[in-house]
């Protein structure tokens, strides 16, 4: 049987995305096939297609994706057919069906809708590690992060606020400020003024911990927001990558934390993922915190969702729909 999917030949710009006619695959042992409702976009699939990161052509994007399960590898048991699941590590997901291992995919529950479901797996398991795991948020922290409207913004700011934080954040727009304020940012500044704020906010102290997705452009001023002691993680770079570092530079700052952290080591069982995606895909069910699907586009138009996204265009998470 055959299906649609986005296939990626060589490294290329968002208009080399281009949807064709592949096989639909059969799922090895301890995989499922699942047919997929919506898939995530996101960063990573840029730094992909464009040769940023290394991945062997022809490639099919997309590790994020919800969907039902529609065959059973070998061996697999807790899946049958039908089942409403989601993940954040399955294979080729810009396409109509996709293979997962059973071990990284999750059930989702009747009362979560499946675009919301996929929209939540990497951007929602991302701010669950970061808050928790790359730097233990505590109640009363002062945290700094940038881009406040963005999928990952707009959740990590809403985990923040659970931990009884001071978010100070970014927008680069008043749509996008107004979004992160409702999100429950304290303090949401453009970026030339993060210096100024955290100076004010913090009595000249200096903040707990940054959180910085956007990397070339926001480094040196996350390395001077912090405190003696303070945490940098930098775990993205939409702005492009940091330059080599002198680790001299922490010494001087104060004792300084640097950590580059990404989501597949805070997957690294079963277990450890069951608890990510079920703390998130609990405070959605229960209206703790929201998920806001700021775009969604034809599988076709994949090419579209990542130039707006490598623009700044978006909001919260953006969506393909097979
Ligand atoms: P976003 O929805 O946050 O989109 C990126 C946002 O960054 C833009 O909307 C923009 O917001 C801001 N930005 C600032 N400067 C630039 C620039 N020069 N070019 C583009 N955008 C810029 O994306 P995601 O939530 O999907 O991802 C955020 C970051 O998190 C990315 O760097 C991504 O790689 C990273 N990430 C890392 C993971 C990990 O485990 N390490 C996992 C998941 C994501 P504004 O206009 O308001 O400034």
């Amino acid at each position: 049987m055959q299906q649609q999917a986005i296939v990626v030949n060589e490294p290329t710009d968002a208009t080399g995305l281009e949807q064709t006619s592949i096989p639909v695959p059969a799922p090895g042992p301890g995989q499922l096939l699942v047919k997929v409702a919506a898939t995530g976009v996101n960063f990573i699939e840029t730094y992909q297609r464009s040769g940023v990161y290394t991945v062997d052509y022809p490639f099919v994007p997309g590790s994020e994706f919800a969907g039902v399960v529609e065959q059973i590898g070998e061996g697999v048991q807790n899946f049958k057919l039908g089942d409403r699941v989601a993940t954040a590590s399955g294979e080729a997901g810009y396409s109509q069906y996709a293979l997962v291992d059973a071990d990284l995919t999750a059930k989702v529950p009747d009362s979560v809708d499946l675009h919301i479901a996929a929209a939540l797996p990497l951007q929602g398991m991302t701010a669950h590690y970061l808050v928790h795991s790359s730097y233990m948020v505590h109640e009363g922290d002062v945290i700094l992060t940038y881009a406040g409207a963005g999928g990952v913004g707009l959740i990590l700011t809403q985990l923040l606020k659970l931990k009884g934080a001071t978010v100070i954040t970014t927008a680069s727009t008043q749509e996008k400020k107004d979004l992160a304020k409702a999100a429950g940012a304290d303090y949401v500044v453009d970026y030339d003024q993060v210096a100024d704020t955290v100076e004010k906010v913090t009595g000249g102290k200096g903040v707990n911990a940054v959180y910085d997705g956007i990397g070339k452009d926001t480094f040196e001023t996350s390395l001077a927001a912090l405190r003696r002691r303070g945490t940098l993680v930098l775990f993205g770079g939409a702005s492009g990558q940091v330059p080599p570092f002198d680790l001299q530079r922490l010494n001087a700052g104060g004792s300084l934390t640097v950590t580059r952290p990404k989501l597949a080591d805070f997957l690294t069982s079963q277990q450890e993922m069951h608890w990510r995606f079920g703390d998130m895909v609990g405070w959605v069910a229960t209206g703790k915190i929201d998920v806001r699907i700021g775009a969604q586009y034809p599988l076709a138009e994949a090419g579209a969702a990542h130039a707006a996204l490598e623009s700044r265009a978006t909001t919260g998470k953006v969506i393909l729909l097979p």
